[in-house]
């Protein structure tokens, strides 16, 4: 009977934002292929003695796949470790389909993703009542192409949160995007790098018009988040809309409104 191959999101850097559910299956685990410098860290906090480590940057996918099924034929729990979240540029079907075809039991666990840990690391927030509800996760073209009307300009006309994944050497790009949608100059951005990881982490606050030389002066040119939000800086505005979860005339499943108002 062959083993389980798990993809566990590992988190944004910080070997404590792993999930539980991720962590005992990496004390558990026979084998660990890991993607990248950003995740070592917890496979070798947690794998136990004697667990097969390897890193993934130079093998193929296809030589990812056979190392896996060649694990899964020796150890109960096999793990391919991931940044972030496994669902986001984690080419995740590619390495599935093969697992599947092998009849070979595989199941994701989720992880937090770098644009919530850079939101968090900055102190801001994805959504705020009356000025955005929605958030956009994307990146700008690289070697792979953006589907029709996925183009950054389209998306930013919606003038709701933008996360902006692999693009870090792209900036220019996005901010000539964010000026065709109509963003004004002064409108607030965010750069975030190396989130949550202890001591490397560095935060850029600038406009559209600035942001680039910011991150040129810090020397950012990767694994950084780009975040373009009408929410930045929400912490120090005077004239911030109450969120109605908040509001005391507000119903909900788990507290009684206390004024006259009862909304469902
Ligand atoms: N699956 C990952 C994304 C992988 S794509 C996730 O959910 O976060 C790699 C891109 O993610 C990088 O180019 C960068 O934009 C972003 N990224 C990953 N880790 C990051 C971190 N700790 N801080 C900021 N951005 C990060």
């Amino acid at each position: 009977m062959p083993g389980k191959i798990w993809f566990v999101g590992a988190g944004p850097g910080d070997p404590d934002l792993i999930t539980v559910k991720g962590r005992k299956l990496l004390e558990q685990a026979g084998a660990i292929l890991y993607a990248g410098s950003l995740v070592d860290q917890a496979a070798t906090l947690y794998a136990p003695q004697g667990c097969e480590i390897r890193d993934s940057k130079d093998m193929t996918l296809d030589e990812m796949t056979a190392w896996l099924l060649d694990q899964a034929s020796r150890h109960a729990v096999v793990i391919r470790l991931q940044t972030g979240d496994p669902g986001l540029y984690g080419a995740l079907i590619e390495m599935t389909r093969p697992l599947t075809a092998a009849k070979v039991e595989w199941a994701v666990v989720p992880g937090v993703s770098s644009a919530m840990a850079s939101m968090a690391a900055a102190g801001e927030t994805l959504t705020l009542p009356e000025v955005t509800q929605t958030v956009i996760l994307t990146r700008v073209a690289g070697r792979t192409p953006m589907p029709a009307g996925e183009d950054l300009e389209s998306l930013a006309s919606h003038h709701c949160t933008l996360c902006i994944y692999l693009s870090i050497t792209l900036l220019h790009e996005v901010q000539n995007a964010l000026r065709a949608a109509g963003w004004q100059e002064d409108a607030p951005m965010l750069v975030v790098q190396k989130a949550s990881w202890p001591g490397l982490e560095k935060i850029v606050r600038g406009t559209l018009a600035d942001i680039k030389q910011k991150c040129q002066a810090e020397k950012i040119g990767s694994q950084a988040m780009i975040v373009a939000s009408p929410t930045l800086g929400a912490a120090d505005w005077d004239d911030l809309v109450r969120s109605k979860l908040y509001d005391p005339a507000f119903t909900h499943r788990f507290r009684k409104a206390s004024g006259e108002i009862a909304h469902d």
